[in-house]
């Protein structure tokens, strides 16, 4: 069995402000180091269920948060940006089952750092007219591979909103949402253990596990934080412009949804 841990920051216990999440300040070292032991705990727990093979992908910021030398030295890491798949990179090389570590709340949500995919760019994003979050879009992206999501941890809000989404994944509580920024959360010890043992969960159960299959072609909405970020995105010849802060296309599969969002996602900078 090949598993794929995909290692997000934002649903990790103990990191509940964005300066947890961007580099170049102390809080940041100190949450990196937090992503890299859940993920560590995740790896472990596929060992347990039996895994020949873990591939981890660190899927948040510049996809280079998770320092190699703190890893568990039994998995392979993906690592770095720009990549295609981007938070589920790996996916494509024969794994069997996902575990999303360390997600989060889509844009609007009430979780801890809600976001999708870029908080500065999107407001929404809807695929036929389901308003998706990254753990959505991702584990159908997954499911495209025809790989199931079997695990998934973060807060109480991301659990809520993605459980319709992901019915035989196993989810890991690691935090209570209070605010947009503010929670309770369990020691870094205790989510540790609950992701271990959910991982192992997941994977024992994976044979009545699903993989998320959205229709295609989907037809993306995709709603801006300002009217600028809709004036730019629409220099994209096939974008269509829907509203002040609303533009659309339409994608014959998640891949080609997803590099496009990733598209507009690079293209915000300019705007920055
Ligand atoms: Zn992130």
């Amino acid at each position: 069995m090949k598993v794929l841990i995909s290692t997000d920051i934002e649903g990790v216990a103990g990191v509940f402000h964005p300066q947890q999440t961007r580099a170049g300040n102390p809080e940041y070292e100190r949450a990196r180091v937090l992503m890299t032991h859940e993920a560590n705990a995740a790896i472990a727990g596929a060992f347990d269920a039996g895994a020949d093979e873990v591939l981890v992908n660190d899927s948040h910021g510049d996809f280079r948060n998770m320092p190699p030398d703190l890893l568990d030295e039994r998995a392979r890491m993906v690592m770095g940006k720009p990549r295609y798949l981007s938070m589920m990179a790996g996916v494509d090389q024969g794994v069997h089952a996902v575990c999303l570590i360390g997600y989060h709340s889509r844009a609007q949500g009430r979780g801890i750092l809600a976001h999708t995919i870029n908080s500065f760019a999107f407001a929404r994003v809807l695929f036929n007219e389901q308003e998706l979050g990254e753990a959505g879009i991702y584990g159908a992206l997954a499911g495209e591979y025809g790989v199931p999501v079997v695990m998934a941890s973060g807060d109480d809000a991301f659990i809520e909103e993605h459980r319709p989404l992901l019915p035989h994944a196993v989810f890991v509580q690691t935090k209570r949402a209070i605010g947009q920024t503010s929670g309770i959360s369990l020691s870094p010890a205790q989510a540790r253990s609950a992701i271990r043992a959910g991982v192992a969960a997941g994977l024992a159960q994976r044979a009545a596990a699903r993989p998320l299959v959205l229709a295609t072609p989907l037809a993306v909405r995709v709603q801006t934080q300002t009217p600028a970020l809709a004036d730019l995105f629409c220099q994209w010849p096939s974008l269509q412009r829907l509203a002040a802060v609303e533009v659309g296309f339409d994608a014959p599969t998640v891949q080609a949804a997803v590099r496009m969002l990733n598209c507009l996602s690079a293209m915000s900078a300019v705007l920055r």
